[in-house]
């Protein structure tokens, strides 16, 4: 855990030392003790910057946390050295350029994501991602190490925990973190183990559209006040745009519908400007792309002008003997087919939500992009209703974090608590892992399933043990209760889908339910996850799954990587059996060698080893695999039977 030197010397100006009249002393992670009135921080875990706000004690206004003379922002990027010691940050963001390789940025983009979902945005990114040809979750390999997004999205929390810590002079472990309102279950996991990992104690994850309009004011409503809200949050950053219709009643918001463009965003502004000048002074696109040190000094300038061309009507220089000069009308005509992507995201998401315009009562506005006035104007043109775009939009969801925060610590009475889920519930999976359906603080009732599969041939039972907790092995978790669902037809492994359902009802029992969805067969069970636990235990299981973080994650991956490279040794000899006179001799050794590597990685139980040889093994099978099903395909289309 990070602790405060004597010799970090910072100077706070007058905001900074009233919050420090607040610190209170948190957690203390050796003794397990923990203090009531603990400041809980607001995070945006953002694409290209991520930032930390608090409530101030004082002034009861949401704040956003930053060293004297620096920015609020810190770059989501992260860089490794060849001792493979990060670096985050601005220190990180000057390795863009120098070290593309080693440098890590937009990891958000990977949360929670497979291979399969990110593999035709490969060339966005710089690193390298691993194919494994499979659906277990991405990587990025650096040198001979292998990070998962959760690794580095760890690494920019801590960073901005650190930062919350030395500013306010007082240990920080417990925070709200916002997520885009798509994310899902995986996505949202992923995030709240980074969270984990980076000691913090996530007490809740929520949508950045409900941050941002809990940063308005939208959503505060007093206790008996029951009005109805409709919203549009838009939300445009440097490399991303969403759109979000929310609906407050009562002071709980529901996500609607979400739209959006994960690749539209401030940065094609710069493009089209870059273009612009290029165009003007007669210089082929080719001709740039050669000389990358004039590419990157042309985007810093088409930056610098949109940022101006804000406020003022024409911006002008010169670089190389190139004319950089644009107008506001020049720069808003080139702009607009962008604007327009947008809108039609905004007619797509009111379709969605089977709404139109009139019925929107309120549209917030988000993002860096956002302070172009054309925007601002477009959009208000279109939804033809009041625009919130006071509260600076690089800072607007951090700062609504940080409102959840304070509400969730108690200090805002007035404003509405849910009854919510004190810890996790799950199943236990593959390995003796925590499966997590309803996440801990997920508001009560609430209902989750997912889809499971069997592991052996002809299996024909299938245990479901339920567990509370928030470890990541089930052994260090609190059993609730456990039933078989037997009687599933024979079928090969991965075949049959059984899916598993948990609700929990407004008197907070929870019904597990289980139901192979090909034959039809269920099971159900009824528990009370609330018996016989006490605030004290409560907090005594949190404490342990924050101390035990940093292994409990790791032994997950481990884990992970162990079911991952069983399966796979399990197919490729399936494969091999039923292929083995299609294949070569040489192809039969060197897959059978790959095979000998990988169990015997296995047994070593070294995760970067196990991935580097399901890597190995993908690679030696993935040429015949290809060729022996174009055969198979061949044969299909000249009519012969396979
Ligand atoms: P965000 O991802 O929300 O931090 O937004 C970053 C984007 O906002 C980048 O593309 C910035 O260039 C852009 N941005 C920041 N300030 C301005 C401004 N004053 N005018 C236009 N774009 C801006």
């Amino acid at each position: 855990m990070a602790v405060l030197t004597k010799a970090a010397i910072f100077i706070f100006n007058f905001t900074f030392l009233n919050i420090c009249k607040m610190a209170k002393i948190g957690i203390n992670l050796s003794t397990g003790s923990l203090q009531k009135e603990e400041i809980i921080v607001g995070i945006d875990l953002g694409t290209t910057n991520s930032l930390v706000a608090i409530m101030h004690p004082d002034t009861k206004q949401p704040i956003v946390l930053k060293e004297f003379d620096a920015s609020s922002m810190v770059p989501s990027v992260v860089y490794f050295d060849e001792f493979e010691n990060p670096k985050v940050g601005e220190a990180a963001k000057s390795f863009l350029e120098i070290a593309p390789d080693r440098t890590i940025f937009s990891a958000k983009r990977l949360m929670g994501k497979s291979y399969q979902d990110v593999k035709n945005n490969q060339s966005f990114f710089s690193y390298r991602i691993i194919d494994d040809n499979t659906d277990s979750m991405v990587k990025v390999q650096i040198g001979d190490k292998f990070y998962s997004p959760i690794d580095l999205s760890s690494l920019i929390l801590k960073e901005l925990k650190t930062r919350a810590e030395h500013i306010l002079k007082t240990p920080v472990n417990k925070a709200v973190i916002t997520v885009p309102a798509y994310f899902n279950d995986a996505q949202r996991q992923a995030t709240r183990d980074a969270g984990k990992l980076a000691g913090l104690d996530v007490l809740r994850i929520i949508n950045e559209p409900t941050a941002a309009s809990l940063a308005y004011g939208l959503g505060l409503q007093k206790l008996n006040d029951t009005n109805e809200k409709v919203i549009a949050v838009y939300d445009l950053g440097g490399g991303t745009f969403d759109i979000s219709i929310l609906r407050i009643v009562d002071g709980i918001f529901e996500v609607l519908s979400t739209n959006g463009d994960t690749y539209l965003g401030g940065d094609d502004f710069d493009q089209v400007i870059i273009d612009y000048w290029l165009n003007k002074n007669g210089i082929p696109k080719d001709e740039l792309i050669k000389n990358k040190s004039l590419t990157q000094t042309l985007r810093i300038k088409a930056e610098q002008a949109k940022k101006i061309l804000s406020k003022s009507e024409i911006y002008e220089d010169v670089v190389e003997g190139i004319s950089l000069l644009i107008s506001k009308d020049n720069f808003e005509s080139i702009i607009i087919p962008l604007i327009d992507k947008t809108i039609d995201c905004c007619k797509n998401v009111l379709k969605d939500a089977g709404l139109n315009r009139s019925q929107i009562d309120t549209v917030v506005m988000v993002g860096g992009s956002t302070r172009v006035p054309l925007v601002t104007k477009m959009v208000s043109d279109f939804f033809q209703t009041d625009i919130n775009d006071s509260v600076n939009p690089d800072e607007v969801v951090a700062l609504g974090a940080a409102i959840q925060a304070d509400i969730l610590s108690g200090n805002n009475k007035e404003t509405l608590l849910l009854d919510i889920t004190p810890l996790s519930l799950g199943i236990e999976t593959a390995g003796g892992l925590m499966d997590v359906l309803i996440p801990r603080n997920s508001k009560i009732p609430s209902k989750a399933s997912r889809q499971y599969t069997t592991q052996i041939d002809g299996q024909s039972g299938m245990r479901i043990s339920v567990f509370q907790g928030e470890r990541d092995l089930v052994k260090d978790n609190r059993k609730l209760a456990e039933f078989n669902l037997s009687g599933i037809p024979g079928m090969p492994a991965g075949l049959p889908k059984v899916e598993v359902s948990f609700l929990i009802n407004a008197d907070g029992i929870l019904t597990v339910s289980a139901k192979e969805l090909r034959s039809g067969i269920s099971q159900s069970i009824e528990v009370r996850p609330q018996n016989g636990l006490s605030d004290n235990q409560v907090e005594k299981m949190l404490m342990e799954s924050i101390e035990h973080a940093k292994e409990d994650i790791a032994l997950r991956a481990l884990t992970e990587a162990k079911t991952e490279g069983e399966q796979l040794l399990n197919t490729t000899e399936k494969f091999m059996v039923k292929n083995k006179n299609s294949l070569s001799n040489e192809e039969l050794l060197l897959t059978a060698n790959a095979m000998q590597a990988l169990q015997l990685a296995i047994t070593m139980n070294d995760k970067n080893l196990i991935q580097q040889k399901i890597e190995a093994l993908n690679d030696t099978s993935r040429p015949y695999a290809e060729r022996i099903m174009n055969e198979a395909i061949g044969k299909a289309m000249s009519g012969t039977k396979i």
